[in-house]
């Protein structure tokens, strides 16, 4: 892929400068309006506020590529492979022949270790990337005898933990954004509110080529159908997208943020959705990004091509 900067003719080649930013929501599909929807009716949810047959403004000029998140097995769509398949581009339910829950198993684990997202971005000589989210020493002392997808990726590259340390000095962010529970685990940080949470986050993919951060409490809702707990969060979370779009220069900085699997959209249902997920695409060519992406395997392809495109200089 080559990417022309300006109207004139290219000249040469310069260095890509781009950043993305990899914003994974667990639990979010694109529903139907009504009762069984928290998004429905709430005000303020842009982007997150999308139904089906309905076209939606998203803000910052957005773009929204409607993802297969089934992809071709039958089945709900389950977290271990999905976001396995996000992570690493690799149709993972395919290749397992079927969709995992919960955590990895030592399949899905080979998958991320010899394709993590992180990893492939490695192996191209982009060093700076990181995975924002903050580990507790809970994590270090013993560690769990099971790991998610977004740790092992992590783990896969070499990269670096994030821990409270980090947070308290402003390049970390936990994964509820404000803190809340942390200090209810004991820790001693300051509460954030979403908008202090986006320019922190805005600040750590300022200085990374490629940053992933994950939120999964959505999901979380989905199962325990907790409509108030919907309708308070969501709203939330859409001010911290806004805050971190505001805080960053899109002219040079993708953010793309997609989800594994429906189920927050729809609390009738304890279980995941069959929906479409949302992939939404803000800063540089995301029309041309956008139209890259049908299925979850389309998404670590699509970073890794516009981190690595060769860029054309103007005179
Ligand atoms: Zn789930």
């Amino acid at each position: 892929m080559i990417i022309a900067r300006g109207d004139c003719l290219a000249t040469g080649i310069m260095e890509n400068d781009s950043r993305v930013l990899l914003f994974f929501i667990d639990g979010l599909g694109i529903g139907t309006r009504g009762p069984h929807n928290p998004l429905d009716g709430l005000t303020d949810t842009a982007p997150l506020a999308l139904f089906q047959d309905e076209i939606s403004q998203l803000p910052f000029a957005g773009v929204l590529a409607p993802t297969d998140a089934r992809l071709g097995i039958e089945g709900r769509p389950q977290s271990a492979s999905g976001q396995t398949t996000i992570l690493t581009g690799v149709n993972a339910p395919k290749i397992i022949g079927a969709h995992k829950q919960g955590f990895p198993n030592q399949a899905l684990l080979d998958i991320l270790r010899e394709h993590s997202i992180f990893l492939q971005l490695k192996n191209k000589g982009i060093d700076s990337i990181t995975f924002a989210n903050t580990y507790t020493k809970r994590f270090f002392g013993r560690r769990p005898r099971w790991i998610s997808a977004t740790t092992a990726a992590v783990e896969a590259a070499g990269v670096q933990f994030k821990v409270v340390e980090d947070l308290r000095a402003g390049r970390a962010v936990y994964h509820d954004f404000t803190n809340e529970m942390l200090i209810e685990r004991g820790e001693i940080v300051d509460l954030r509110t979403p908008e202090e949470a986006g320019g922190v986050l805005a600040s750590i993919v300022r200085s990374h080529r490629f940053t992933l951060y994950e939120y999964f409490i959505t999901d979380k809702i989905g199962h325990a159908q907790d409509y108030d707990a919907g309708r308070r969060v969501l709203p939330m979370l859409a001010r911290f997208i806004r805050a971190v779009l505001g805080n960053l220069d899109l002219a040079n900085t993708n953010v793309i943020l997609t989800s594994d699997h429906g189920n927050i959209e729809d609390l009738s249902v304890r279980n995941h959705t069959l929906n479409p997920v949302p992939t939404i695409i803000w800063g540089r060519n995301a029309e041309a990004i956008a139209s890259r992406i049908g299925t979850l395997a389309d998404i670590t392809p699509a970073i890794v091509g516009t981190l690595t495109a060769k860029v054309t200089a103007c005179a």
